[in-house]
């Protein structure tokens, strides 16, 4: 029996659920709880803005959730690599127990950890937890990775699965601490000077709690109508468990229990069909967790070689009309509005504001992710540096370089009312569905709205944009 266990949380900031903190119970009489900040200037990538002020809520969150545990959290700042053996040693602890992460820097400092463990005489349990079926496990026949979502959903959705774990009952009473910790506070995590956070706080209830929630709310959506709703941003047609997920706040395996078991207890053909398209997205997360084990530089380097000859144009005055949602097309800036007040968009209207970054204005694709990365309360390295690769047309099983939307077309097609863009571009708030559109509406109906003139022109943007493709192609 391990007498003190030490669980280092990372991003997995839940107690159901939670195979290393279910270990730790198991095995050790005292638990304490730790998490670590690490956000140097030097590291390779921090954390960005709008995740810095999830990140304040979640800690709250969980620090309140392990208390009623009997279990409590020290906050610490610092590199890992160091902390976690110096915290081990102050509180004496004889394990210590962790969830892996499936990103590049996280598996190298996750070794550098176990390894200054060790050499202190620390056990080390690392668990599963973030993902259904982890990088590696879900293969063809032949044991290889797949290079195509479509067969590798089959094969996920075939594999089977370990049922999610419950809570883990209260502790006797909290072991005596004296282990000196930071105060979250001082973290520094939420924004001053101005606090713009007022949108995200509006929308959002970070924490395990919150997780729970918003899956029990939307879950009767997601039976009714998944396959037509998630393709129409006025509605909230999805689960908005993406900020959730990412931090661990709820575990994948529970959702897709909890998914299976309302299918099971319904066999209507429609509920069917619409758990199936919900599960399909969410396998789209562990694909992309799969691609960045294999490309750990996707963040930075295109997976397909040949667009690192690509003619991207820099041009900071359309990227900052682009960031600030005055570009003048309305479901563009819509999108990107939305993003700015809430630090979450729309899937469809993320893939129409990245087609128009990469396409019509030319702009190479890691100055999007850059920006998403910072203004997401989900932003995450796999799935946004995978999805910008797919709409870029750089990416694994990609969207072809030349399918360019018109952002006239998709905004009529998804927002056919004109609802979603009435609500975050108020200038046009009063236009008639058959015109809102329009960039540049035609001269007779004009309103005076204040809204800036389109910064392209659609059909300039597109041959602009095949023409620069053509330069790839006939030099690959
Ligand atoms: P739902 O439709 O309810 O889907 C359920 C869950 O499945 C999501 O919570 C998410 O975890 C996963 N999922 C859904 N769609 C995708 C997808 N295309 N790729 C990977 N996982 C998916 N998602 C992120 O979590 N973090 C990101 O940084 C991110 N960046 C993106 C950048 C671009 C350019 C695009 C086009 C998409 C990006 N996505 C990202 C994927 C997707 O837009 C969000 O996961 C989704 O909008 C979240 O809303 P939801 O939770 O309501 O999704």
């Amino acid at each position: 029996m391990t007498n003190k266990a030490l669980v280092w949380f990372r991003r997995d900031l839940r107690t159901t659920d939670h195979p290393a903190l279910f270990s730790a119970a198991e095995a050790a009489e005292s638990i304490f709880a730790l998490y670590i900040l690490d956000d140097n200037p030097f590291n390779e990538r921090n954390m960005g803005a709008a995740s810095r002020w999830w990140l304040h809520h979640s800690l709250t969150a969980l620090y309140a959730d392990l208390k009623a545990l009997n279990i409590p959290l020290v906050y610490r700042r610092g590199d890992a690599t160091s902390v976690v053996p110096a915290v081990a040693a102050e509180a004496s602890v004889d394990a210590v127990y962790f969830s892996k992460i499936y990103e590049p820097q996280e598996f190298r400092l996750e070794y550098a950890v176990a390894k200054g463990l060790a050499d202190i005489g620390r056990k080390v349990h690392c668990h599963e937890g973030s993902l259904i079926h982890p990088p590696g496990s879900v293969t063809n026949k032949e044991g290889r990775p797949y290079r195509v979502f479509t067969p590798f959903w089959k094969s996920w959705n075939d594999t089977p699965v370990v049922k999610p774990l419950g809570k883990i009952a209260p502790r006797g009473a909290a072991p005596i601490t004296n282990i000196s910790g930071e105060r979250l506070k001082d973290f520094k995590l939420l924004p001053t000077h101005p606090d713009w956070s007022g949108g995200l706080q509006k929308a959002w209830r970070p924490g395990e709690l919150g997780a729970e929630t918003q899956l029990t709310h939307s879950i009767k959506g997601i039976v009714r109508s998944y396959n037509h709703s998630r393709d129409v941003p006025a509605v909230t047609g999805t689960s908005r468990l993406s900020a959730h997920l990412h931090f661990g706040e709820i575990s994948p395996a529970r959702v897709l229990h909890i998914v299976r078991t309302s299918l099971e207890a319904s066999r209507d053909v429609e509920m069917e069909s619409n758990m199936t398209g919900f599960l399909r997205q969410l396998c789209w997360r562990e694909f992309n967790h799969d691609l960045l084990s294999r490309y750990p530089d996707m963040a930075c380097q295109n997976i397909n070689a040949n667009f690192n000859e690509f003619p991207w144009q820099a041009n900071a005055e359309h990227l900052a009309k682009w960031q600030r949602g005055s570009t003048g097309y309305p479901i563009v800036d819509a999108g990107m509005r939305e993003l700015w007040a809430t630090g979450w968009m729309h899937n469809r209207v993320r893939m129409i504001v990245a087609s128009f970054l990469t396409k019509h204005l030319l702009i190479n694709w890691q100055a999007g992710e850059d920006w998403f990365w910072d203004t997401l309360v989900d932003a995450d390295l796999a799935n946004n540096a995978a999805n910008w690769q797919w709409v870029a047309g750089s990416g694994m099983d990609a969207a072809p370089y030349f399918r360019i939307f018109n952002p006239t077309l998709q905004g009529q097609r998804f927002d056919p009312a004109g609802d979603y863009v009435r609500k975050w571009v108020p200038e046009r708030a009063n236009y008639p569905a058959k015109q809102i559109h329009i960039p540049d509406p035609p001269a007779e109906s004009l309103f005076a709205d204040g809204y800036p003139g389109a910064i392209i022109e659609h059909k300039f943007a597109r041959q602009r944009a095949l023409d620069a493709y053509g330069v790839i192609k006939r030099r690959n």
